[in-house]
């Protein structure tokens, strides 16, 4: 059960005293705090666990300072939509909006080779006007052997070329705890020329400890992969670990599913799982058509696989679209194979900006059927 407290609460009041004192002695119940301080106001949500099957809506509505009450199902506690419309599908983070409702493209390099790929590349957004990014420093390889990312030591020059570019947000790959330190140094040290989505990679969805690290610290929102061997109840379990600690602020990726059925596909794509996450959920929804297709094939169409399934991604309401670009893709460290080419940039965006409005036209079709009905 969620109880939602009336905006700017303060917890020194009697009233509040009161509340938890009603709750706390409630037999076999725990009471867990969760504070979201916005811009306007601050909003504190108590999630009662245990065995609140005993207790009506009404006698804890009635309770001093409850604005509203949800009952939960067991899953997805935190953000989970539990059959309630009202509660926040999106949230702000340096200034750029991440919801259900809208979409942000974060094309970037896979793996961050040098400078000058790096400025070529954030030049190129700027001249797009694009204001998010992926650049990968620590880079999770199949192959001991093979190149593991430049890790902490690329960050400064990422950052401030960022700045120098103005881009917002940086979505980058942790692979330890210890990188989100690296990461709020660099940041500390080039001025915050501009912000970071720590993205937990499709390898590390179920790796728990990092995932509590990660949902501890709330200075960074969260993008985290689907599994590629698990369900998608098992993912959607990962992320609420990010939230259950703390930190709610958090996209949801599908990356496409390991199996040989999605051959030739690297992945078997699975972007018709962007509207069951955000029928389940209220997490925004990326779709990684990099990851999924892993390649520049092309159908006869003149399309490239890559932006076909782009499109059928937006096209369902995706809400970001995590993709590979590089300078010179034969010079890429890694995943140079499936990299789209800068002069492809706005050529890709532009389909974006047609799936999306077809997405939209569908939406208004929709809303305009549920009316007549
Ligand atoms: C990536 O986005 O660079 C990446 C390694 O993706 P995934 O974890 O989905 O394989
Ligand atoms: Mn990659």
């Amino acid at each position: 059960m969620i109880v939602i407290l009336k905006p700017n609460t303060d917890r020194n009041s009697d009233e509040y005293r009161q509340l938890m004192n009603t709750l706390e002695n409630l037999p076999n119940i725990k009471v867990r705090l969760h504070e979201e301080v916005g811009t306007q106001q601050t909003l504190t949500e108590l999630y009662l666990v245990g065995d609140t099957a005993a207790l009506t809506l009404e006698e804890i509505q009635n309770l001093p300072t409850v604005e509203r009450v949800v009952r939960i199902s067991q899953e997805y506690r935190v953000l989970g939509r539990h059959k309630d419309e009202s509660r926040p599908t999106h949230f702000e983070y340096n200034g750029v909006r991440f919801g259900q409702d809208n979409l942000n493209v974060f094309a970037g390099l896979c793996a961050v080779d040098n400078p000058e790929h790096v400025e070529i590349m954030m030049r190129a957004l700027q001249e797009h006007g694009q204001l998010c990014t992926r650049m990968g420093a620590y880079k999770p390889r199949t192959n001991p052997y093979s190149f593991q990312g430049h890790g902490k030591d690329c960050l400064p020059y990422v950052f401030e070329l960022a700045g120098k570019y103005g881009i917002k947000v940086i979505a980058m790959e942790i692979t330890h705890e210890q990188h989100i330190v690296e990461i709020q140094d660099a940041l500390k040290s080039t001025g915050d020329p501009t912000g970071v989505l720590l993205q937990i990679g499709t390898r590390n969805t179920q790796n728990f400890e990092l995932l509590k690290a990660v949902g501890r610290q709330k200075q960074f929102p969260v993008l985290i992969k689907r599994g590629f061997g698990i369900t998608l109840e098992e993912s959607l379990n990962a992320a609420e670990y990010l939230a259950s600690e703390g930190n709610r602020n958090v996209i949801f990726a599908l990356r496409g599913m390991k199996t040989n059925m999605g051959d030739p596909h690297r992945n078997f794509v699975d972007f018709s799982h962007v509207p069951v996450v955000k029928r389940l959920t209220r997490m925004p929804v990326c779709i990684d058509p990099s990851h999924s297709v892993g390649s520049r094939e092309q159908a006869p169409d003149g399309l490239l696989d890559v932006m076909h399934v782009t499109a059928q991604g937006v096209i369902a309401g995706a809400n970001m679209v995590l993709a590979d670009f590089h300078p010179v893709p034969e010079k890429a460290l890694v995943d140079g194979p499936q990299a789209l080419l800068l002069k492809e940039l706005p050529y890709f965006l532009e389909d974006i900006r047609i799936a999306r409005e077809a997405y939209e036209k569908r939406v208004a079709l929709a809303k305009d059927f549920h009316q007549k009905k």
